[in-house]
């Protein structure tokens, strides 16, 4: 990982808006195009095809040698799936993780989608991970410890009875997509790195059905359940302000 997170000046924060902005905007496409019948790799090829059309960077295309221009993982299957054969099906759930470089500034942001229709169960999963995302951004402000963001999103998700993937979590980004600090997903009240003014941080909820325990697939990329159940996530770039957060890349 790259060294620890600073706060962005005038310039970087405009460059991360402008791209978060249009990473919102590719993401949002994707889930237009989304359709049951359709191939990761075929999705993965739409992915390129947007990054060209704005002009941006993918992030993630050979990073430690990854092979695709986003992660792409289907219902058990957590993050870091390689866009491939896999055809989608009518209720399944299908999970982008997409990150860009824009005038040099990284931008990384995941969405759980369903495909068609999901079963009721599906959907609430969807519901309640992206419902923590929101909990966890409702605490921060300049200021606030990491472990505040961590323990609301915690709390929130393992009281409607989900788990919280603990393997995994959100970090600091900038030139880098990855930064220090490391932002789990679960934590103590006012322990932790305190996130400071106009810094940029990726907050990244994982949730399961069942258990929270993941393990890496044989194709030493794809995070999935062990137990199998369904899992989502969801994820912005944002900007920490001293009232709260901006939204980087939404639409
Ligand atoms: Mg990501
Ligand atoms: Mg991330």
């Amino acid at each position: 990982m790259a060294g620890q997170t600073k706060p962005k000046n005038k310039q970087e924060r405009r460059a991360m808006k402008t791209g978060g902005r249009i990473l919102g905007e590719i993401l949002a496409k994707v889930e237009e195009e989304l359709a049951p019948g359709m191939t990761t790799a075929d999705l993965n090829r739409f992915v390129k095809e947007q990054m060209e059309a704005y002009n941006v960077d993918p992030a993630f295309l050979g990073y430690f040698g990854f092979p695709g221009h986003a992660c792409m993982s289907v219902n058990e299957e957590l993050i870091h799936g390689i866009p491939g054969n896999t055809e989608l099906k009518e209720g399944d759930l299908f999970s982008i993780d997409c990150g860009v470089m824009y005038e040099e500034m990284a931008l990384d942001s995941a969405r759980t989608f369903p495909v068609g229709i999901v079963s009721e169960g599906a959907s609430n999963l969807i519901e309640v991970t992206n419902r923590s995302l929101e909990v966890g951004l409702d605490v921060i402000r300049a200021g606030v410890s990491i472990g505040d963001y961590g323990a609301a999103v915690d709390e929130y998700v393992s009281e409607r009875g989900y788990g919280v993937v603990k393997d995994y979590c959100g970090h600091g980004i900038g030139k880098s997509v990855h930064e220090s600090p490391n932002i789990p997903n679960y934590g103590e009240r006012g322990k932790g790195a305190t996130l400071e003014e106009h810094m940029t941080v990726a907050l990244e909820p994982m949730v399961t059905m069942g258990d929270e325990e993941v393990r890496v697939k044989d194709d030493d990329w794809t995070v999935t359940t062990v137990d199998g159940s369904l899992s989502a996530h969801v994820e912005h770039t944002v900007l920490i302000t001293k009232k709260g957060v901006e939204i980087l890349t939404n639409v």
